[in-house]
């Protein structure tokens, strides 16, 4: 008898998971609050399917530089501490994690995760004809402004096999689009990979429906879990309960409200902010992705409109789109890549990155024999997600 599974969570994890599920012959049942899929965080990020940057935020000396950067007022990164114990708890934890050794374990398990992701959504794209989500293998650069932060990003290449340091004149000959930009080299990357992630969910949404074997519940938030001994039994919607055979929790940043007696998940939201501007002057847009290391801004094409992306604000779980950080990222938008786009067209949007302190995520089985989760993808949900769901579906099965 086919086995049913219940996902709460319609963003790009829980619909990878419920592709995945559907692939393994299982049906399922995906619940989701809003009345749109992919419409929290998956809607509007970077685009970057960044396999090969996946080193967590904790590292050595973390916790000192954003100290710095705290001081800042075009700082990358705000903080905002609250009367909420899961921040400090977060945060307590995120400082315990930056250690070098931590980083490289963890950064390693984060490559495997990835390598499998890019070879998941390649198999999805062959196999399946998953196409129409603005995909390209166009490469990635990370760009320097400082000689001090190139020399590190040469000393420490994650697969220099794969990866070719350019000077400042290789890096404008390579991508025009920097003519006038002020990078003193680069690191690029060839193989790296930049879609839509919300038009790559509708392609999910649509084969799984043509499927046959998945039912959406939309606007149908999750408001509890009902468990009996180390089972989950049910799911509370609104006034009703439903029954559930197996569960998988990928309710992104929202996943801990949703916890249980003796099961505690360490995700808290980083806020994050992106910008969409039509492309205008087509031959100064660039057509690889660019990471401006030390200002941590992404650029990325997405056919014919520029995606800019940026900001970690720790504030809580508000959630609106704050102004005066937008206007910092459209500034230095205009500096670095000037006719690129009609930043006056801009779409704003803010999202918020479901993060774990150590940047891994959770995923696998739960103290509750039927309960499976698949959360805190943080800064690489895109880039994680197939690779996520398909391990996840193969475990479940
Ligand atoms: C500015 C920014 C830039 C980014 N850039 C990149 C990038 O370039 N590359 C990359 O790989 N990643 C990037 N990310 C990260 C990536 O967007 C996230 O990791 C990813 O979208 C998380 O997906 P998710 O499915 O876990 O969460 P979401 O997309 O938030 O989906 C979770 C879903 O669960 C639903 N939900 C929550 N609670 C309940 C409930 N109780 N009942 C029912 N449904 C519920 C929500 O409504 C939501 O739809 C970026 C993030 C930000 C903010």
């Amino acid at each position: 008898m086919t086995q049913r599974v219940t996902v709460i969570g319609g963003g790009v994890v829980g619909l990878a998971t419920a592709y995945a599920l559907v692939r393994e012959g299982m049906s399922v049942v995906l619940v989701e609050a809003r009345d749109q899929l992919a419409s929290a965080t998956s809607f509007a990020n970077g685009g970057q399917l960044s396999y090969r940057y996946v080193a967590p935020l904790a590292d050595a000396g973390v916790p000192w530089q954003a100290l710095g950067w705290l001081l800042r007022g075009d700082s990358p990164l705000r903080l905002r501490l609250r009367l909420d114990p899961a921040q400090w708890r977060w945060l307590l934890q995120f400082v315990m994690a930056c250690r070098s050794s931590v980083n490289r374990r963890n950064a390693a398990q984060l490559l495997d995760l990835a390598l499998h992701s890019q070879a998941t959504l390649e198999r999805w794209r062959e196999d399946d004809g998953l196409s129409d989500f603005a995909w390209r293998q166009n490469g990635k650069l990370v760009a320097f402004r400082s000689e001090r932060a190139f020399a590190h990003g040469r000393a420490h290449l994650l697969d220099p096999d794969r990866q070719r340091v350019l000077g400042a004149s290789e890096v404008r000959a390579l991508e025009p689009a920097l003519a006038d930009a002020p990078f003193v080299g680069g690191v690029l990357t060839a193989d790296e990979e930049v879609a839509d992630c919300h038009r790559f969910c509708e392609r999910l949404a649509e084969r799984l429906r043509a499927s046959g074997q998945c039912r959406f519940l939309l606007g149908s938030p999750v408001t509890r879990l009902i468990s009996r001994d180390d089972q989950v039994v049910a799911v509370q919607l609104g006034r009703e309960q439903v029954d559930v055979e197996r569960l998988v929790l990928c309710a992104g940043h929202r996943s801990a409200g949703l916890a249980l007696p003796g099961l505690r998940l360490p995700v808290y939201p980083l806020k994050g902010y992106s910008l969409t501007a039509p492309i205008a002057t087509a031959h100064r847009a660039p057509e690889i992705s660019i990471t401006d290391y030390e200002r941590k801004i992404v650029y990325a094409r997405l056919d014919q409109r520029l995606r800019v992306a940026a900001m970690v604000d720790i504030v809580g779980y508000d959630e609106s789109v704050d102004a005066r950080r937008l206007d910092s990222m459209r500034r230095q938008a205009l500096e670095t890549l000037p006719q690129a786009a009609d930043y006056t067209k801009a779409v704003e949007w803010a999202g918020m990155r479901p993060a774990t302190p150590t940047g891994v995520p959770i995923i696998g089985a739960s103290a509750y024999r039927n309960l499976w989760l698949n959360l805190g993808h943080g800064a690489l949900g895109f880039t994680l997600a197939c690779g996520s769901g398909e391990r996840l579906a193969r475990m479940l099965c």
